[in-house]
């Protein structure tokens, strides 16, 4: 057998203990970093620098068995992590993230397997404080492996999106549950000498309530739904690393449990939805059977129009939303934003925490395209001052604006909070065509006296506007 890759090292535990701290610190300042565009980038790569410290004096100890396999698996991950970060459109990275979150959640249901196979060889008995966290890891890994893996299919529209239903769905999600613990408890009765079939089901029973968890709930919840998941991914590796002995997994893993448990919570908070609701509800099936909408007269306009409402204003707001990802159209949009301030406008971009298709996501565009974060103003920050706008610019974004949210009870978002552009002296809204957006919903702003409609590509449309905004 190959030796493990850095075994000639061979620290001492104590100079081990002081690298793992080494790395979880970097962990956490990577996390702080992490909480603001400016540092993001540089927390991302601290968190980096601690994952390497963690692997190599990992892989240094005397507890690593074949060095060859696991040189092999690093240049396999390594290899397909590299070519699909470099690929990755920024519109697909929640189908990213929910892919590598379920292989997180798989291979710590992977590693329980493996310990419950190595410490329960020849029949001999696992203590209760190694088995309860094999069997915690097996089962949240499981779920949040195929939970995770539903979720990709859904964004990437490789399964239908929408809620997959059935009569009697959650009686037979209880019972799935229920069978896991009774076979987790039986196991840890039985932990002299435990089943392997028994575990193997428990397993299998996880995989299987992983799917039909995540299966009716529509696609406009998968990003909470994957926050969930992550959150899960951790919990399983903390208690893997319960398993092995391992603080920097414990460490690891509760960093990354936690910090997806408060995304969860700031998410459903952000629709003003209850876990409950958003896991259960069943949202997306009412509003995609209800395809059909009602035509109705709109006032439309062009970049000329546009570029004078916008060049006479005092002030004006842009609300960015997946339209401007999917256009890539946020470089166009602060070169207009450039023209406008030159004359004298002041300018603001209202940012919902829910726009686009993940948690930040256009603060990330607006950020790439250097638009200075004083003008990136938060939702409860824009919305009072929203009434004194002259203007305001949806770049396509739909749900986010719908002021259904707030004034119909019965609309399948009803009590999301909105960036309130209705209440503006003036709205344009930059978009294709009256499609609805991800929650398959009209959107009664464009119908308003006070909207007029362009239709175009959101970065076609920036830049012509930009353009006739110089010409003044
Ligand atoms: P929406 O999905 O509501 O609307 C996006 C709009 O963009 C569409 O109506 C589309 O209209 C328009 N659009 C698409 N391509 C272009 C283009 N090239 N140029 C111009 N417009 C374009 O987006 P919002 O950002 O308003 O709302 C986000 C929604 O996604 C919410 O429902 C949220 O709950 C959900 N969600 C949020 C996630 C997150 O974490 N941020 C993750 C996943 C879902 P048209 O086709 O007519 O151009």
């Amino acid at each position: 057998m190959i030796q493990a890759p850095l075994a000639a090292l061979s620290p001492d535990s104590d100079f081990v203990t002081a690298c793992y701290i080494v790395a979880f610190s970097l962990f956490i300042l990577g996390i702080r970093q992490g909480t603001h565009p400016s540092t993001a980038r540089r927390g991302n790569l601290i968190a980096a620098a601690g994952m390497l410290v963690a692997i190599v004096i990992t892989l240094s100890t005397d507890v690593i068995g074949n060095g060859g396999l696991i040189l092999l698996g690093i240049l396999i991950g390594t290899g397909v992590g590299v070519v699909a970060s470099l690929r990755v459109q920024m519109t697909d990275m929640p189908q990213m993230v929910a892919l590598y979150n379920g292989v997180g959640g798989g291979a710590a249901a992977l590693i329980s397997w493996s310990e419950f196979r190595h410490v329960s060889a020849g029949g001999s008995s696992i203590p209760l404080d190694i088995f309860v966290p094999i069997l915690f890891s097996t089962v949240i890994g499981s779920v949040s492996f195929w939970g995770s893996n539903i979720a990709f299919g859904k964004l990437q529209a490789i399964i239908p999106s929408r809620p997959v239903q059935f009569p009697g769905q959650h009686i037979v999600n209880g019972l799935l549950l229920a069978a896991i613990l009774a076979g987790c408890i039986v196991l840890g009765i039985d932990h002299d000498s435990p089943s392997q079939g028994l575990y193997v089901g428990v397993l299998i029973a996880a995989a299987v309530l992983g799917n039909s968890f995540v299966l009716p709930i529509g696609g406009a919840d998968m990003p909470v739904v994957i926050s969930l998941l992550n959150a899960f991914t951790g919990l399983a590796a903390a208690a893997a690393g319960f398993a092995l002995d391992n603080v920097v997994l414990i460490v690891a893993g509760t960093l990354v449990g936690s910090s997806g448990t408060i995304l969860t919570l700031e998410m459903s908070r952000a629709m003003n939805r209850s876990i409950g609701n958003l896991l259960f509800s069943g949202f997306g099936a009412v509003s995609a059977a209800a395809g059909e909408r009602e035509e109705r007269p709109v006032s439309s306009i062009g970049a000329e129009d546009a570029a004078i409402k916008l060049g006479y204003a005092d002030s004006v707001v842009f609300v960015p939303g997946y339209g401007m990802a999917v256009a890539q159209a946020q470089h166009a949009v602060k070169e207009l934003a450039d023209g406008l301030q030159k004359r004298g406008v002041e300018v603001n971009f209202a940012i919902h925490p829910v726009a686009g298709r993940m948690p930040g996501h256009m603060n990330v565009l607006l950020a790439e395209a250097d638009v200075p974060y004083e003008q990136l103003k938060e939702m409860d920050e824009i919305n009072p001052e929203m009434p004194q706008m002259d203007v305001a610019v949806v770049i396509g974004a739909n749900d986010v604006t719908n002021p259904a949210a707030k004034d119909d009870p019965n609309s399948p978002i009803a009590g999301m909070p909105i960036i309130e552009v209705d209440e503006a002296k003036e709205v344009i809204v930059i978009k294709r065509s009256l499609s609805p957006g991800f929650a398959g919903i009209d959107n009664d702003l464009f119908y308003e006296d006070k909207t007029s409609m362009l239709f175009a590509d959101a970065k076609g449309a920036a830049s012509d506007i930009a353009a006739q905004v110089e010409e003044l």
